[in-house]
Protein backbone atom coordinates (compact mmCIF):
# COMPACT_ATOMS: atom_id res chain seq x y z
CA UNK A 1 0.00 0.00 0.00
CA UNK A 2 1.21 3.01 -0.97
CA UNK A 3 1.95 6.18 2.23
CA UNK A 4 1.01 9.27 1.93
CA UNK A 5 2.76 12.26 4.66
CA UNK A 6 2.00 15.26 4.88
CA UNK A 7 5.26 17.74 4.91
CA UNK A 8 5.99 18.43 8.51
CA UNK A 9 5.34 22.05 8.63
CA UNK A 10 3.66 23.54 5.42
CA UNK A 11 6.29 26.40 5.06
CA UNK A 12 8.78 24.06 4.42
CA UNK A 13 10.43 22.91 1.16
CA UNK A 14 7.77 20.16 0.90
CA UNK A 15 5.04 22.17 -0.74
CA UNK A 16 7.70 23.58 -2.72
CA UNK A 17 8.15 20.45 -4.25
CA UNK A 18 4.66 19.83 -4.74
CA UNK A 19 4.31 22.52 -7.00
CA UNK A 20 2.97 21.69 -10.07
CA UNK A 21 5.12 21.93 -13.48
CA UNK A 22 4.72 21.59 -16.85
CA UNK A 23 5.30 17.87 -16.71
CA UNK A 24 2.39 17.45 -14.08
CA UNK A 25 -0.22 18.97 -16.51
CA UNK A 26 -1.43 15.65 -16.76
CA UNK A 27 -1.45 13.99 -13.49
CA UNK A 28 -5.04 14.04 -13.18
CA UNK A 29 -4.84 11.29 -15.83
CA UNK A 30 -3.50 8.93 -13.22
CA UNK A 31 -5.84 10.13 -10.48
CA UNK A 32 -7.55 7.39 -8.56
CA UNK A 33 -10.59 8.78 -8.45
CA UNK A 34 -10.96 9.04 -12.22
CA UNK A 35 -12.75 5.81 -11.94
CA UNK A 36 -14.97 6.92 -8.81
CA UNK A 37 -17.97 8.45 -8.57
CA UNK A 38 -17.44 12.16 -7.73
CA UNK A 39 -19.92 12.30 -5.28
CA UNK A 40 -18.16 10.35 -3.23
CA UNK A 41 -15.38 12.94 -2.72
CA UNK A 42 -17.51 15.43 -1.41
CA UNK A 43 -18.34 16.02 2.24
CA UNK A 44 -22.13 16.25 2.00
CA UNK A 45 -21.54 12.76 1.18
CA UNK A 46 -21.55 11.59 4.38
CA UNK A 47 -19.19 10.07 6.57
CA UNK A 48 -19.19 6.54 5.11
CA UNK A 49 -18.48 8.11 1.71
CA UNK A 50 -15.50 10.39 3.31
CA UNK A 51 -14.30 6.96 4.11
CA UNK A 52 -14.41 5.18 1.21
CA UNK A 53 -12.83 8.24 -0.97
CA UNK A 54 -10.15 8.75 1.62
CA UNK A 55 -9.13 4.88 0.88
CA UNK A 56 -9.10 5.62 -2.80
CA UNK A 57 -6.73 9.08 -2.10
CA UNK A 58 -4.33 6.61 0.21
CA UNK A 59 -3.87 4.63 -2.95
CA UNK A 60 -3.75 6.96 -5.61
CA UNK A 61 -0.32 7.24 -7.23
CA UNK A 62 -1.29 11.57 -7.61
CA UNK A 63 -1.96 11.93 -4.06
CA UNK A 64 0.77 14.77 -3.85
CA UNK A 65 -0.02 16.90 -6.72
CA UNK A 66 -4.15 16.34 -5.95
CA UNK A 67 -3.26 17.67 -2.37
CA UNK A 68 -0.68 20.45 -4.03
CA UNK A 69 -2.88 21.86 -6.41
CA UNK A 70 -6.04 22.08 -3.58
CA UNK A 71 -3.51 23.88 -0.91
CA UNK A 72 -2.81 26.72 -4.12
CA UNK A 73 -5.89 27.10 -5.31
CA UNK A 74 -7.45 27.04 -1.42
CA UNK A 75 -10.30 24.70 -2.68
CA UNK A 76 -12.59 24.85 0.34
CA UNK A 77 -15.03 21.92 -0.92
CA UNK A 78 -14.11 18.19 -1.63
CA UNK A 79 -11.75 15.69 -0.62
CA UNK A 80 -8.14 16.18 -2.21
CA UNK A 81 -5.24 14.30 -1.80
CA UNK A 82 -7.07 12.69 1.06
CA UNK A 83 -8.34 15.50 2.94
CA UNK A 84 -11.28 16.76 3.97
CA UNK A 85 -11.31 21.04 3.23
CA UNK A 86 -11.00 21.27 7.11
CA UNK A 87 -8.16 18.86 7.39
CA UNK A 88 -6.24 21.28 4.88
CA UNK A 89 -7.12 24.31 5.64
CA UNK A 90 -4.31 25.06 7.79
CA UNK A 91 -2.11 24.34 5.07
CA UNK A 92 -3.60 27.43 3.01
CA UNK A 93 -1.21 30.35 2.14
CA UNK A 94 -3.59 32.76 3.40
CA UNK A 95 -4.37 30.79 7.11
CA UNK A 96 -0.44 30.24 7.53
CA UNK A 97 0.65 33.84 6.98
CA UNK A 98 -2.15 35.12 9.28
CA UNK A 99 -0.88 32.47 12.22
S1 LIG B 1 -5.71 12.07 -4.13
FE1 LIG B 1 -6.86 13.47 -5.48
S2 LIG B 1 -6.61 12.61 -7.52
FE2 LIG B 1 -6.08 11.00 -6.05
S3 LIG B 1 -7.93 9.83 -5.68
FE3 LIG B 1 -7.83 11.43 -4.11
S4 LIG B 1 -9.00 13.15 -4.92
FE4 LIG B 1 -8.53 11.77 -6.66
Amino acid sequence: MKTFTLPAHPGDDALARLECSPVAEHWTARAGCAQSDPDLFFHDAGHSAAHRAKAICRDCPVAEQCLAVAVRLEVRHGIWGGLLPEERRHLYPATRSAA
